[in-house]
Order: C-alpha cells, then structure tokens, then sequence
C-alpha cells in the first residue's frame, strides 16, 4: 500500500525507519500525493485535502479535536485515534505522581521549604480519600487500574453507562464531583466538555481537594479555577494543558502559589509502542476490516 508520513511536529526520521520495519513491503513516504494510508499530526496546510481517496486517516495523537475542526478534513474517510500503550503507561505515572503529590501533602512540604519551616501535616490512608476521574476512556481506565490498588477509592465519569472492576461509575458529574477529594480530567474536548469544570462543578468538590487537569485546556474555566483556589477550596491544581499553549508569560497562573504546571508534557506519544498499534491498524485496512478506535465524529472523539 502507499502510506504518508504527515507531520510538521513529529519528526519523520523518527518515525519512518520504524515503520518500514513493521511494514517492510508497503510504500512509505512524506511525500506521496495519493495515499491508501495517512498517517499524520499537524500535517503541513492543504494535505487534509487530498485525502479523499484514502482508506484510513490515522492520527498520531490520542486527541482529534483540532483535527475535526478543519473544514479540509475528508470526512468520509475513516478516522483512527492513535491509543497508544507507552503514551498511556506515561499518563498514568503522571496521574499516580501528582494524585500522590496532593495525598502525601508533598507540594505543602516544597512551599514550606522555601520559608526553612518545619510542620507535618496531618496524615491519611489512601482508603481515606476518594479519585475522580473525569472521563474512563483508554486513559481513565488505566490511571483507575493503578490507583485501586494503592488504596485509593476511585469513581468515574463517562457518556454512557459503564463497568469497571473496582470502579463505581457515574454518567451524572455531581455524584462523581461530590465524591471526589482529587479530580483527574482525561476527557476529549467536544462541545459537552467544554468548560466543564467552572464554578458551580468546582464547588461540588471535596473541600481542600486537588484537581488535575491532563486533557485540554478549555475543560477549565481558568479564572473559575483561581476564585476556587483563592477561597481555599481547591487546595492545589496541577496543569498540563492551558487554553492558549505555550502559556504566555504573563499569564497568572505561572505565578499562582497554588498552580503546579507541566508544559503539555503529561503524556507524549511513544514511537517504539506505537508504530506496533498503527502496523495492527493498517493490516486490519489491508484484510478489508475496520480498525479499533475509530473517531465517532457526530460525538467528537
Ligand atoms: P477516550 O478513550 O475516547 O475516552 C474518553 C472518555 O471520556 C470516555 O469514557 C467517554 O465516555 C468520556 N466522555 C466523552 N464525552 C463525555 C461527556 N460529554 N460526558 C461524560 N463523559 C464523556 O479518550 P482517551 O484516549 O482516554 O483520551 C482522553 C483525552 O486525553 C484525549 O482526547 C486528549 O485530549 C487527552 N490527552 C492529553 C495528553 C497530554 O499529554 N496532556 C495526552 C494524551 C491524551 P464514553 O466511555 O461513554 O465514550
């Protein structure tokens, strides 16, 4: 088959000696104008376009809604979200790091330095404090499976009903927010989860909880978060994701006592893990069937 490679972010060189390796006898290339295959992210302007003819548009990324906001984008043509097992072993290290930050009082402990003060917090049992987890896609689901058996009590939020070992699941947020003494957000943005943790969703949490926001920006009302966190009831947020990215300098949250920030470094995709889940992928185009993860773009992920 004749596969292109498409991205102005992820580097070709990277990539392309891996996947010929897994796809020794198909074409691959950056620069082929009428591909069965493509694989991109951040293509250049105008290749969306010429990929009418395709059998599948893979992503290289867990998050399309960039993508599907660009009018050039053939909607006819299936669309692959890249779930990818490095990136999501790397979300949840992220998810456990900062849940046991807010747990063990640990970012308390690094303020207190600063002032060469000595004061031990009070201190709980993992069984004593409750994770929320907005969103039990791929990424909640395994950030869940390793949180469990830490001690943690985790509830989850999903569109639809859902089952999970260990779980108690919920389609209703305040049950899930009401709950929760730490929200980790791993939702997609769609036009329902925009803006989804404002004030009023922000105020149905435990008071003294943390949030962790490794999704996207725009789920967060920012100045909703920095009142929850001026008025002590969020006691701490840790930001991967910001409405405008990189954030700009002077941009409030940089210098907020309460804001621990990571630069959209959460989880990134991992070559080595995820050529094998895109080779799987194009097979399974090659053998005439669909493969999994597959964008529902009425739902927008
Ligand atoms: P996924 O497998 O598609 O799971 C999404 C979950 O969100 C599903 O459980 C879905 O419910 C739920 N959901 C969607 N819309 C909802 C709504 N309106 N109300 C309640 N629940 C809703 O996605 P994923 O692979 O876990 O990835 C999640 C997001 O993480 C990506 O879209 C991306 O933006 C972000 N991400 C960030 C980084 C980073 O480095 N910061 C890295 C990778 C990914 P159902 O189960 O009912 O469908």
């Amino acid at each position: 088959m004749k596969i292109l490679f498409s991205s102005r972010i992820e580097p070709a060189e990277r990539w392309l000696p891996l996947l010929r390796e897994l796809l020794p006898n198909d074409a691959i290339s950056t620069e082929e104008e009428n591909p069965d295959v493509a694989i991109i992210a951040a293509p250049p302007k105008g290749t969306l376009e010429k990929l009418g003819n395709a059998k599948l548009i893979q992503h290289l990324w867990m998050g399309v809604e960039a993508l599907l906001a660009d009018p050039g984008l053939p909607r006819h043509v299936p669309l692959a979200r890249l779930v990818d097992p490095g990136m999501t072993a790397a979300m949840t290290e992220t998810v456990l790091a900062h849940t046991l930050d807010w747990h063990r009082r640990l970012y308390r402990y690094r303020a207190q330095q600063k002032e060469a003060k000595w004061h031990r917090f009070r201190q709980y049992m993992a069984s004593d404090h409750t994770v929320g987890i907005l969103g039990m896609g791929a990424l909640g689901t395994a950030a869940a499976a390793r949180l469990l058996p830490l001690g943690f009590n985790v509830v989850g939020w999903s569109r639809r009903p859902k089952k999970v070992d260990g779980v108690q699941c919920f389609t209703d947020l305040s049950s899930v927010l009401s709950m929760s003494d730490v929200v980790v957000c791993l939702l997609p943005l769609t036009p329902d989860t925009r803006g989804v943790l404002n004030k009023e969703s922000l105020a149905k949490i435990k008071k003294g909880g943390g949030i962790i926001n490794c999704a996207r920006g725009p789920h967060i009302v920012r100045d909703d978060l920095i009142a929850a966190l001026d008025a002590g009831h969020i006691a701490h947020a840790w930001l991967d994701v910001f409405d405008k990215e990189p954030l700009p300098a002077d941009d409030p949250l940089w210098r907020h006592p309460g804001v621990s920030i990571t630069p959209h470094a959460a989880a990134l995709t991992e070559p080595r893990t995820a050529v094998k889940e895109i080779a799987k992928n194009v097979e399974a185009i090659r053998r005439g069937e669909k493969p999994p993860h597959l964008v529902d773009f009425a739902a927008g992920y």
